[in-house]
């Protein structure tokens, strides 16, 4: 039975405050003495556990590391990632009859997305454990990220793509940052099988989100989002709608609701609404949340325009199928077609995000259509990449150029 309560007394393999705990067995880990992703004993997920979570007067300074408090070290291999902007988009919001609408850019991160901010926490562990090759796979953002968050810390980044599926953007950050790039003839979930026994092997250490550690530096976008709300509006947000992929961001945003829970620093029926938005053609999460099934089916065939979260086997749905159930939330489909109405409204308000991203968007669309959300409802969407991460995709859904000759008259002209 999944555990996901933080109320429990500091066990003996406690490090420095810091331990890893099996979600499903409740069994605790030393945190920093073994390389270890899953649970020894049952393979279960593992989740970062302290001996003391943090009110809102502990956290000082600015970005990820405002955070320090609620994460296992006072610093890491950063490069000023997190502190987001939280946009108004009244065109959006007016369209939607909503009371309040506002998107979340991590687009705005050092590398475009919020890759980085689980980056910075989770290279800095690897160079705890003094491993000396980082490794992931990736629909192009983790890759871009480890590339950059590694090479800052010295180490040899090694990414496994799903061969022809990555966005152009994605692809050229990883190669730059000096990244060795496997193209895999297969999917992502695929890139991760192969990935994972790799790290089992002892050959890399494994960076992606099932790393729970990365998962404690995206715990941040949630803090963010709070604060930032509570500053700009006077409350919380009744709901957050974000894309999922791996539904790593759904639970690290849960996460940081449970831990101001914890704290005091929050009451639970403040949680906002988690609400999920996949891709039609890699819903599996979806299916779970209408089913009210414990577990997601995975899907052997994933596709969409959307290809960060072109996934079939989302690794976190352990975590997250929780967070949303108890946050009284719930997950959502949208097509193609509607995610790029959505990249496009988006880019009407000036904000530029790549398909993915769009989804939160399309998603609340979808459900205040359909009556799910109220008028009065505050909504935060989370839109996690920045628009010149997938070039292809926006050249695609904005308007042709024009061919003029070279004079004043014949621009007019085209005018
Ligand atoms: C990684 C990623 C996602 C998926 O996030 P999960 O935490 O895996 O659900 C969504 N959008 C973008 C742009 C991403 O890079
Ligand atoms: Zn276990």
């Amino acid at each position: 039975m999944t555990d996901l309560s933080l109320d429990v007394p500091t066990p003996p393999e406690a490090d420095g405050g810091v331990w890893l705990s099996c979600i499903e067995c409740e069994n605790a880990v030393a945190p920093f003495d073994d390389v270890v992703y899953r649970c020894p004993d049952c393979d279960g997920l593992l989740e970062a556990r302290y001996d003391d979570y943090p009110d809102w007067s502990e956290f000082e300074g600015r970005g990820v590391w405002r955070y320090s408090a609620a994460l296992p070290f006072e610093s890491g291999v950063s490069i000023e990632e997190g502190d987001t902007p939280l946009y108004t988009v009244p065109g959006i919001e007016d369209d939607l009859g909503l009371a309040d609408l506002r998107v979340k850019h991590e687009g705005m991160n050092p590398t475009g997305s919020f890759k980085d901010r689980g980056m910075t926490v989770g290279v800095k562990v690897a160079d705890e454990l003094g491993v000396g090759r980082l490794a992931c796979a990736s629909t192009g953002n983790t890759s871009a990220a480890l590339a950059c968050y590694g090479t800052r810390a010295g180490k040899q980044v090694l990414v496994l793509l799903p061969a022809g599926k990555v966005a152009a953007g994605k692809v050229a950050q990883a190669s730059l940052h000096g990244a060795k790039i496997c193209e895999v003839d297969g999917n992502f979930d695929d890139c991760l099988d192969v990935v994972a026994e790799l790290a089992n092997r002892g050959e890399a250490y494994l960076l992606n989100s099932l790393n729970p550690f990365r998962l404690e530096g995206q715990k941040t976008i949630g803090l963010e989002i709070l604060e930032q709300s509570k500053a700009e509006t006077g409350a919380y947000p009744d709901r957050i709608a974000l894309p999922v992929g791996n539904a790593g961001n759904t639970a690290a945003l849960y996460k940081s609701f449970r831990e101001l829970v914890a704290a005091g620093a929050m009451d639970e029926s403040e949680m906002p609404k988690l609400t999920g938005v996949q891709a039609a053609g890699a819903a599996p999460m979806v299916e779970a949340i209408e089913n009210d099934w414990n577990e997601v089916q995975p899907w052997d065939e994933v596709e969409t325009r959307a290809t960060a979260i072109r996934i079939g086997n989302p690794v976190n749905a352990p975590k997250a199928l929780p967070g949303i159930r108890a946050t009284g939330g719930t997950a959502v489909a949208v097509d193609d077609d509607e995610i790029t109405d959505a990249q496009r409204a988006l880019a009407r308000e000036g904000v530029g995000v790549e398909p993915a991203s769009a989804a939160s968007v399309a998603g609340v669309r979808k459900l205040r259509e359909a009556g799910e959300i109220s008028a009065d409802e505050h909504v935060v969407c989370l839109t996690t990449g920045h628009l010149l991460k997938d070039p292809d995709a926006a050249a695609a859904a904005g308007s042709e150029p024009v061919s003029v000759p070279a004079d004043a008259d014949g621009v007019l002209d085209a005018l």
